[in-house]
Parts: C-alpha cells; sequence; structure tokens
C-alpha cells in the first residue's frame, strides 16, 4: 500500500471500508457510493478484483479456476447481465453439457432449460467492470478491526498484516469467506458465530491444456466419480485464447484428504481422473497446473442475506450468507448495503 493510498478524504462525513473485492463486496460498494450518502475504500489481499470468480493467465491459455458459470434468475441481477451482455462482458455458455454418474455412463443435460452465462474474456470481467470510481486498495490483507476512541473521525480503524493502521471509518462491511470474516468481526458475538458456524470446503482447482483436442461430446460434465466433481473444456468459452484447455474441480472430500499435493501432482491426478471417467484417453498434457482453495464453498451455505449490527457498524457479506453461488454474492452484497443505508 502507498500513503496516498490510505489517506482518508474529508469529503463525506460518514466513510466505510469494505474488506473484500469479490462480487459481494463490490455490490454493496457500488450501492453505498451511488447514494450519496457514503464514501467507500475497498481493500483486497488479492493482487486484483474478482475473488473467487478469477482468471489465471498462462500464456498462450487463461483458465476460470474459480466460478465456472452463473445463473441468473433474480430479475434485478438478470437486467444488470443484460447490460453486462450488451457492453459484451458477459456471454451465454451453451456448449454441451454431461453428466457422468458414478457408474460411468454419460448422460446429456439439456442446456436449454437453465441459461448459464460466463464473464467476457474472463469470469474476473464482471468484478473489473464494477470498480470503475470506487477507491480501492490491492494487496491489502486486513489483519484486524480496532475500535477508535471518541476523539477520532470514526469508529473503526483498520489495521494490515504490514503493521499500517488505516483510521476514520463509521463502518466496516467484510465480505470475505466465513473462515476469514469471523476473527475480523470478533466485537460483535452475533457476528462472529453466524461466521463460525459455517465450514467452508477446499477444492482443487488444475488447469490443463492438451496437445490436441480432448474428442469428448461435452464442453461441460458434472461428475459424480471422487475424485472429480466437474471438468470443463475452458477453451470453449467465448473469447478464451489457446487451444484445448480445461478446468478440472475435485470433490470437497478428495481434496482435504490431498491438501498437501504439489499443484502439478494434483493436476495430474486429476486429469487422469478424467479419463477414467470418460473411458477416453487425454492427449498429452502440454501445461499441468493447479489452485488450491481453501473456502471455496459453504455446505451448507445460511440464508440470512447478510447480518449488520447498526450499534457497532459492522457488517457480514458474501455468499456463504446467501446460497454460495455468484447470484447469491450479488444479492447478499445488495442487501448489506440496503441495511446500512436504513438503519446506520
Ligand atoms: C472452485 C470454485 C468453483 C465455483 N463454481 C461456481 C459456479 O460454477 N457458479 C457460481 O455461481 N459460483 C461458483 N463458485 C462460487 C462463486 O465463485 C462465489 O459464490 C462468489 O464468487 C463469492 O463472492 P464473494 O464476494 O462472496 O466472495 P469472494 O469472491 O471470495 O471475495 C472475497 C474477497 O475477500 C478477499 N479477502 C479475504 N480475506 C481478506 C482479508 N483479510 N483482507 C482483505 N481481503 C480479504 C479475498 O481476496 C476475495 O477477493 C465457485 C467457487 C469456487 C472456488
Amino acid at each position: 500500500m502507498t500513503a496516498s493510498d490510505t489517506a482518508p478524504p474529508t469529503h463525506s462525513p460518514r466513510r466505510a471500508a469494505i474488506v473484500g473485492a469479490g462480487i459481494s463486496g463490490l455490490r454493496a460498494a457500488e450501492i453505498l457510493e451511488g447514494s450519496g450518502q457514503w464514501s467507500v475504500h475497498v481493500f483486497d489481499k488479492a493482487r486484483g478484483v474478482g475473488g473467487r470468480t478469477s482468471l489465471r493467465r498462462a500464456n498462450p491459455y487463461a483458465f476460470d479456476h474459480g466460478a465456472q458459470y452463473f445463473t441468473a434468475r433474480d430479475e434485478g441481477f438478470r437486467a444488470r447481465v443484460d447490460r453486462w451482455i450488451t457492453a459484451g462482458i458477459v456471454a451465454p455458455f451453451d456448449g454441451p453439457l454431461a453428466v457422468i454418474p458414478s457408474d460411468g455412463q454419460v448422460e446429456f443435460r439439456d442446456s436449454e432449460s437453465t441459461e448459464r452465462f460466463v464473464g467476457v474474456p474472463g469470469m474476473n470481467a464482471m468484478a473489473k467492470s464494477m470498480i470503475s470510481g470506487l477507491e480501492l486498495t490491492t494487496k491489502a490483507r486486513v489483519a484486524s478491526l480496532e475500535p477508535e476512541p471518541e476523539s477520532s473521525p470514526g469508529r473503526w480503524a483498520l489495521r494490515f498484516m504490514d503493521g499500517e493502521i488505516v483510521n476514520g471509518f463509521d463502518a466496516v462491511l467484510v465480505t470475505t469467506p466465513a473462515a476469514q470474516a469471523a476473527p475480523l468481526v470478533a466485537a460483535s458475538d452475533e457476528l462472529r458465530q453466524a461466521a463460525e458456524s459455517v465450514e467452508m470446503t477446499p477444492c482443487w482447482a488444475a488447469m490443463v491444456a492438451f496437445s490436441g483436442r480432448y474428442d469428448v461430446p461435452f464442453d461441460g460434465a458434472f461428475i459424480d466419480q471422487g475424485p472429480l466433481s466437474w471438468a470443463c473444456r475452458n477453451s470453449s468459452k467465448v473469447g478464451r485464447p489457446g487451444g484445448d484447455a480445461w478446468v478440472l474441480h475435485g470433490t470437497p472430500e478428495w481434496t482435504a484428504a490431498h491438501l498437501e499435493l504439489g499443484p502439478e501432482d494434483a493436476a495430474r491426478q486429476l486429469t487422469e481422473a478424467l479419463a477414467r471417467a470418460t473411458g477416453q484417453p487425454t492427449p498429452d498434457a502440454i501445461h499441468l497446473n493447479a489452485h488450491r482453495w481453501m473456502y471455496s464453498g459453504a455446505h451448507p451455505p445460511r440464508s440470512d442475506g447478510a447480518l449488520f449490527d447498526a450499534s457497532l457498524g459492522l457488517g457480514l457479506a458474501g455468499d456463504w450468507l446467501n446460497g454460495s453461488k455468484v447470484q447469491g454474492a450479488w444479492l447478499s452484497g445488495q442487501a448489506l448495503a440496503e441495511q446500512v443505508l436504513s438503519r446506520a
């Protein structure tokens, strides 16, 4: 962080810090900032925005190693998705989908019954489109929230891992996965207990490119054969560069039992599992890597939507409070911003 990133401006009497620049945090940020009543500063520990809707580049390939696609059943969210489609930020994902059950017989899933969407050129495109006009500091991991003395301009200060402190916040909205949120909201028993009540499971996400096209009749498959839960021809999505590139997700159980694998080893094991599940050997893998998500999804997620302690000026949002998907994260951030506007 640099000093210019962190100096609190004086133009707004009410100032909110948002911890997390995933879909939920950015949705809360754009509503509060747009209200004119709050000035927000978004902080994220990562280099870029998007959280679990992220993209990993490995020239000439690009892999969506977190969220694969999303659905939009909520009317308001769907209206935004339509605007994103018009802007070229989102496109349908309508390649053939399959289900591979535990007995191994590939069944086709009618993809016309559910509309699925992807970001273009990567799943982080939506988040990138949401940051314009926001004060944002990346590579800033919040270590703790500290109450400020009565004499200070706000109620909360943020202490970062590098020891830096940024003060002057009237409210802090924590939009990280539950396990990362719990210690940050320890000042509120209700919020801390809510975050501690949710288990978030891990997921090894393999990123694999083949020397030629993998000849299977689907672009995505829901797989009920450990170690695999999902396989996707990522290069079939609109705007992805390079040759035949796949993302393979391990089940939570298999991932939990293999957390200590090296990335290449995890990717190799998941690639071998794909060949077993389809009965079709893969071409040679010319790129093998994997990312280990420690907090992939909530099992089961809560249905609060969002939680806000108005007396403390502390709030929680995130997919784990609303369904564990992209749309749920969006609606959770929105619900938290609405609570702040009506109660703070
Ligand atoms: C492998 C995988 C597959 C998925 N597949 C799908 C799918 O197909 N469809 C779908 O709809 N959803 C899918 N999801 C879920 C979807 O990605 C999430 O529901 C959604 O992106 C969550 O958004 P969020 O804002 O709640 O959290 P996140 O995206 O996790 O954002 C939280 C942010 O907080 C930051 N952060 C954490 N701790 C700190 C800290 N101390 N200080 C500062 N910043 C911090 C993180 O860096 C992150 O950017 C998938 C997720 C994974 C991991």
